[in-house]
Parts: structure tokens; sequence; C-alpha cells
């Protein structure tokens, strides 16, 4: 398998964009690799400029839930092209999706379009602020919520520490009404909300969290977080910008069963296409402008064909695609363990409808600090061998797998197949 292309294709990327890419993940940094440049999709495929087809694992960080190119998907969205791209100006379509957002997901009593997950936790974070009048967020420590300042806070160690910067450029005074805590950490709430209760405007949690690899809530840990943000008078939101109609029909919410005021989507609601969306109680939506005072807008926010790929998108899932994708990760689960087991590669595997998560550890995976126990290393090299064996996986231990209707039951033979000569090679 060569990559001449991609080589020459990213020395040229790095003298036109920082690091030779528009987003960092996909510059293979982590896994000691430079990136592959991707020239077309189909279904759970994926072809480079050099002309080599992986399976496809990664699908554009999670959006493709369909598969690349889906037919009906792409039709859809040649027919509204000739219409127009953009209005400015209200369109039908964007009632038909929000009506269909909101019969998916019934704690969304009103919804408000925008163009990217950051965009959408932003909103929100503003929003819950707004409405309760409080600074204070409470976050968890390895969920990531896009890029916006007070979410971009590494987490402290301690209990509830006030939050130290991420990055360069967020200011102290900002990072300090974040308040960071582990995951599936009930005590450490507990905690955070006896000490600052009263300034906490939201609870701003990944359902499954699904960017320190794939970590599901424990046995409780979401009831829980409904209970204390009840009693505290916080609002309670969960970002479902990864999570939503990937883990269940009706998103996370639907399958755990704990329903947060707000929340957060992206990714599968743009089917491919720049979106995202934050809705939630009405109550609380009607404070946004126009209706009310908490600013919030975007030139191209409900966007005719983020919209039309969206509706496409959704209108095409129902029930047996969630079985569907049970029983593919079963396959895919029992083939690696068996690889794994056979070659004695550690290993954990955390599941959550078609989010998969492996972990080059024996220790149970429950958050950040027991995702890092992973082997990154070894993680680095099974990555270059599997994409050598034709399987693009997300290039990063702390991102999730994901799979899509269109992955076949030989799909998952052939990764199965790669992991057995991938761990030969890894053997210790
Ligand atoms: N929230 C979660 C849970 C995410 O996984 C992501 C992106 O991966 C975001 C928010 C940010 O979304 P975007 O990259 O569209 O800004």
């Amino acid at each position: 398998m060569g990559y001449g292309k991609s080589i020459a294709a990213f020395t040229e990327a790095k003298k036109l964009m920082p690091g030779g890419v528009n987003s960092p993940v996909r510059a293979f940094k982590s896994v000691n690799m430079d990136p592959i440049f991707m020239a077309s999709g189909n279904g759970a495929t994926i072809t480079d400029i050099d002309g080599n087809t992986y399976i496809d694992y990664v699908l554009s960080w999670g959006p493709l839930i369909l598969g690349h190119a889906h037919p009906e998907v792409v039709k859809a969205i040649q027919k509204t092209a000739e219409l127009g791209t953009s209005f400015g100006a209200p369109t039908l379509m964007e009632n038909e999706m929000a009506k269909l957002v909101m019969e998916r997901v019934p704690s969304i009593e009103m919804v408000r379009m925008v163009s990217s997950g950051t965009e959408a936790t932003m909103s929100a974070l503003r929003v819950a602020r707004g409405y309760t009048g409080r600074n204070k967020i409470l976050k968890f420590e390895g969920c990531y919520h896009g890029h916006a300042d007070s979410l971009l806070i590494k987490a402290g160690s301690g209990v509830a520490t006030l939050g130290l910067p991420d990055s360069p450029g967020v200011p102290d005074s900002v990072a300090q009404n974040t308040l960071t805590v582990p995951y599936n950490d009930l005590e450490s709430v507990r905690l955070a909300f006896q000490k600052f209760g009263d300034e906490i405007a939201a609870v701003i949690v990944e359902p499954v969290a699904g960017n320190m690899g794939v970590v599901p809530p424990n046995e409780g840990f979401l009831q829980e977080l409904r209970n204390l943000t009840t009693e505290f008078g916080t609002i309670l939101i969960f970002d479902e910008v990864m999570t939503g109609f990937r883990v269940g029909y009706n998103c996370a919410q639907g399958h755990y069963g704990v329903t947060p005021d707000m929340t957060c989507l992206g990714k599968v609601i743009g089917g491919g296409l720049p979106v995202g969306a934050f809705g939630g109680k009405r109550e609380i939506m009607q404070q946004v402008a126009p209706s009310g005072s908490i600013y919030q807008a975007g030139t191209l926010s409900g966007n005719p064909l983020a919209m039309t790929a969206g509706f496409e998108t959704l209108s095409r899932l129902d029930e047996s695609s969630y079985d569907l994708f049970v029983e593919r990760g079963d396959q895919l689960e029992a083939g690696f363990r068996a690889a794994a087991e056979k070659y004695n590669i550690p290993h954990t595997v955390n599941r959550a409808g078609s989010m998969i998560g492996f972990f080059f550890t024996n220790e149970p995976v429950v958050d950040f600090a027991s995702a890092k126990t992973s082997d990154t290393d070894l993680f680095a090299d099974y990555y270059r061998l599997m994409a050598e064996e034709g399987i693009f996986l997300p290039p990063s231990q702390f991102e999730g797998m994901f799979l899509s209707t269109a992955h076949t039951e030989e799909h998952i033979a052939k990764t199965v197949d790669a992991f057995h000569t991938v761990f030969a090679k890894l053997a210790r």
C-alpha cells in the first residue's frame, strides 16, 4: 500500500494551513504518521488519492450513519442545490427538520439550528447562563464539547477543581467559571454542588463519552445528574452531538431513559453537511432571540442543503437500524476479543449503539484516568498496521469507532481477519 500522493499533498498542505490541516486530529500526529488524503467514499468504504480503498470506521467522525454518498441523500442534495443553496430567509425544510427532531427527541420542545456542534454547545451554555442568571458550569474530564472558550478547559486534579485553560487564548477569567470533575464520579459531582450549587448554571455531559475513547455512563450516573440539577435549579444539558441518533433511535436520552432540560445535536443530523442544533424546554428556548433577549444567530443556520441531507438521513433510520448496529457490534467485539486473547494483547472493549471503543489495557475504562492506562504506543503500531490491511480507524486511542448501516457482515469479517494479522505481528 503506497502513500506517495498523500505524502506530497501533505508537504504542500503544511505550507498552506497550520499543521497542514483544517482540524487538528486529521494530522494523524498521535499515530506518528502523515495524514492520508481521501478522494471518495462509497457506502462503508473510502478511497485515498493513491487509490487505496479502506473499510471506514471514522465516517467523517460520526455523521455518516448511512455510509458515504448514500444515493438517496445525494439525489436529494442535488435536487435542493438546483433550487438555490441559501436564502437568508426561512424555508419549509427548516420546519420539517424541526418537527422530525422534536418527534424523535421529545425533550426538545423547540429547536434552533446552527452550523456546527461547537456552535450548539456554546449557544446552549449562553442560554443556560442567561436563563438562570448564573455563571459557572460543570463539565467532565475527558468530555469534549467543541472549542468554545468556556468548554476548552483541561480537567484539574482533585475533587472539583476550578478550571485551567486547555489552550493559550482562553482567559483565566473564563476558565474559572468551568468546574471539572471525573466522568462517572458522582461523589465529586455532589461535592461540587455542595460547594457551588447555587452558582452552577449548567451541567453539560456527553451521555456516552465519545472523546476519550467510548465510555458509557455507569448505572444511575445520568439519573443522579438529573436529580442533582433539579434540586439545585441547574440546567442539565446533554451534549448529544456525537451520541444523537447513534446510540439509539431516540438518542442516548431515549436509550437510558433520562430527560435533560436541553440537548445539543450535530454530526448525524447533518448527514455529512455542516449542522448543529440546540433545543430543549419551551420555557427555556423562548428566551432565545428574537422571541427572547439571549442573542444567537447564523448566516447559514438552517441551510437548505444541510437540512435536506439531515432530513433524508434521519428519515432512513428506524428502530431496526439500531438492532443492526448491535448485531454488527457484537460480531466486531467478539472478533476483536478473540484475536486479542489469542495473541495476548491487553484489551478492554466499551460499546454503546454504533459507537465502539477498543482500549489496550486490561483495566475497566470508566473515566479519562482509566482511559489513559491504554498503551498508546501499541495503539499507534496497531493503527498503522490496520491501515496497511485496508481498515481506516480514527487516528487516536481517545476516539471511538463508528458503524454505519452500510457495514455488512463481510466488512466486519474482513476487519476481524485484519485484527488477527495485525495482532500476530504485535504479539508479545
Ligand atoms: N460535542 C461533542 C460531543 C463532540 O464530539 C463534538 C465534536 O466532535 C463537538 C461537540 C463539536 O462539534 P463540531 O466539531 O461540529 O464543532
